[in-house]
């Protein structure tokens, strides 16, 4: 295990971060309950995760692999996949998340909610999506979504709900540049529930360290932290 000062540390950086979830929480008129850290262990050590596991019960991995490798060995936590997703490695990730955020074509949705059924899962969905455009970053495109959306319940199985729209926001310094990506998406999640309210959409994953308080005021109800919570640690 981790020594106990450096634990110290890790519950600061926890305190520290639920009390900028509540500040926004209060700018926005939001109940603070209405959000869910997801506390991203991709960078943490081992020890480290066992330790965080203590204290937080929602854990998020980025790779396939570590989730694999950690999750069975904290069968208390429930573990979030939030990167990208190969489709050789649904039936590994479907054992493992409770819930997934980074489905990103209708083609991956189908095959999730196919395996989900053979493995007896529940799992939960969301869909990422491309706001921005950049090219690097993988999701639906908007427009794509809408007008496939028609087609999304007849892709699903009784083992996998999709309950939300996840996106990352491009890199940037000040976060309030942020804004508008993080905005988008929840533009894009009320057109959709328009279009067809058959899925309700709950869920907006949006916001990492460096940003969570501004996608909070713009409605996030899953925020992604990973290197605020290990800041002061390694
Ligand atoms: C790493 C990662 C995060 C956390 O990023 P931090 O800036 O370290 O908080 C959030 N979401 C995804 C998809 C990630 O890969």
């Amino acid at each position: 295990m981790s020594n106990p000062e450096q634990v110290t540390v890790l519950q600061k950086n926890l305190d520290r971060i639920r009390q900028r979830i509540r500040s926004a929480c209060e700018r926005r008129n939001h109940n603070e309950y209405d959000v869910e850290l997801v506390a991203v262990t991709k960078y943490a050590d081992w020890p480290w995760v066992k330790s965080l596991a203590a204290l937080h019960g929602c854990l998020g991995e980025s790779r396939p692999q570590q989730l694999m490798e950690r999750a069975p060995q904290l069968p208390d936590t429930e573990w979030h996949m939030i990167g990208s997703l190969q489709s050789n490695k649904v039936r590994q990730v479907v054992r493992a998340a409770a819930v997934i955020h980074s489905v990103d074509s209708l083609k991956l949705l189908e095959r999730v909610a196919r395996i989900a059924a053979e493995e007896d899962a529940d799992v939960r969905v969301l869909l990422q999506v491309n706001v921005s455009g950049e090219a690097s970053k993988s999701g639906f495109d908007p427009h794509d979504l809408l007008e496939n959306w028609d087609q999304i319940p007849a892709l699903l199985s009784t083992a996998v709900h999709v309950v939300g729209l996840m996106t990352m926001a491009p890199a940037a310094d000040d976060p309030e540049a942020t804004r508008p990506v993080f905005a988008g998406l929840a533009q894009l999640r009320k057109e959709l529930i328009e279009q067809s309210p058959e899925i309700s959409l709950p869920h907006l994953s949006m916001g990492m360290s460096r940003d969570f308080e501004v996608a909070i005021e713009e409605g996030a109800t899953l925020i992604r932290v990973g290197s605020a919570l290990f800041e002061g640690l390694n």
